[in-house]
């Protein structure tokens, strides 16, 4: 019995790869081939270098004296807001480039909501000379400027997707949509635990560098490998499915998922993908989404753009379902006021998807010695503007 993927690509009932058979070839190139280059001496040896010397690894596990106090819980905080480019996301990002690189392509689509996947990519193909096409929806153009801006610097072409709602998901078709029509030179650097097998296996295994890390640093300050619980905000899921990674099937290890409640999760501006959610197929997996009664997926909303995603990664979805995960929702207040107490409480701004996590407290209560890591997936320089509307900074 395991929480991780079984040998189809499911992770329980969730999973699979439900695609157009005109992608089949492209997916299962992939599938054949990603467990044999990820396990490469050489390929080990590559990635763990630029993880190192690039993006800044291993990340600090810090120990937040003064959140602990307030909160009454031995609290750390493994900070990924100290990547190279300020979250987790580059982790996925160089795994893939030198995957892509290894099957022989040479031109690189994402597609992005946020922009700061594009920015994760636009970032690794500078750096391999590759070329880089961003899908966005035309909507989130307009309100990522600054992000636009940063992947237009770094060389990628970012292409509006106009159909549709033009945000995430008519991107998302466009670079489909792009990946048929160039199945032999193109890869499809996908950003979070979503998408067709084997991507949510392949995109944990590149985050599962957070949970190794933690497990080494966690033995060296408290000598213990095992923290009680581990706390990670969920869009797709990817900077939680990195710091669950080597707990998943260690049961004394509680696992908690925040999502985004948005308005409220009964408000119908929400982005509870787990709560509100119902099985069906998005991206090419088997998850839970949000859909309405004829199963049309439904927009969500959250304050921050990371977390306003319709679905969730099929491990995700498992660990809801099967309880092995615990799921708590955080509206944009809670949300917005938690990332203020921690720049006040530790010196660190947060991202705004990353405030959720940190504002679980009220709701769940620990114990004095329990000890609790929260991944802190990424820097708030980002969200800046949205902290000074909201507080009239
Ligand atoms: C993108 C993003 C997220 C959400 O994506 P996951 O795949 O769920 O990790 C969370 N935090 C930050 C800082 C992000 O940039």
């Amino acid at each position: 019995m395991t929480y991780n993927v079984d040998e189809n690509g499911y992770y329980g009932e969730f999973g699979g790869a439900y695609i157009p058979e005109m992608l089949y070839p492209n997916t299962e190139e992939i599938r054949q081939q990603y467990i044999r280059i990820m396990e490469d001496p050489a390929f080990e040896k590559e990635f763990n270098e630029l993880l190192r010397d690039y993006v800044g690894r291993p990340t600090p596990l810090y120990y937040a004296a003064r959140l602990s106090e307030h909160v009454g819980a031995r609290i750390y905080l493994k900070r990924e807001d100290l990547c190279h480019t300020g979250a987790h996301k580059v982790n996925n990002t160089i795994g893939q480039i030198l995957l892509a690189k290894r099957l022989g392509k040479n031109r690189i689509i994402a597609e992005t909501g946020a922009g700061q996947h594009g920015v994760a990519t636009a970032t690794v193909c500078a750096l391999m000379g590759m070329e880089c096409i961003v899908y966005m929806g035309a909507v989130d153009i307009e309100r990522q400027a600054p992000n636009v801006a940063r992947m237009k610097m770094l060389g990628a072409t970012v292409r509006a997707a106009n159909s549709g709602s033009r945000t995430l998901k008519d991107a998302t078709n466009e670079a489909i949509r792009d990946w048929i029509n160039n199945p032999v030179d193109t890869h499809y650097i996908i950003g979070s635990v979503v998408g067709p097998h084997p991507y949510p296996d392949m995109v944990a295994r590149f985050q599962s560098v957070i949970s190794a890390e933690i497990k080494s640093q966690l033995q060296e300050k408290e000598g213990r490998s095992q923290p009680d619980f581990v706390v990670a905000c969920v869009g797709g899921g990817s900077n939680a499915a990195g710091a669950y990674y080597h707990y998943l099937d260690d049961t004394e290890v509680g696992l908690i998922a925040v999502e985004a409640a948005g308005k409220g999760v009964d408000s119908g501006e929400s982005a509870a993908t787990s709560y509100l959610g119902k099985t069906g197929i998005i991206h090419g997996s088997k998850t839970l989404l949000m859909q309405t009664a004829d199963g049309q997926i439904t927009e969500p909303y959250s304050i921050s753009a990371g977390l306003d995603y319709p679905g969730v990664g099929p491990m995700h979805a498992h660990l809801y379902a099967s309880g092995r995960g615990e799921f708590i929702s955080i509206t944009d207040d809670e949300a917005m006021e938690a990332g203020r107490l921690l720049a006040k409480l530790e010196g660190i701004i947060p991202a705004i998807e990353t405030a959720h996590a940190f504002a679980i407290f009220d709701k769940r209560k620990f114990k004095k010695d329990d000890l609790v890591v929260i991944n802190l997936s990424g820097r708030g320089d980002k969200d800046l503007q949205t902290y000074i509307d909201y507080f009239k900074l």
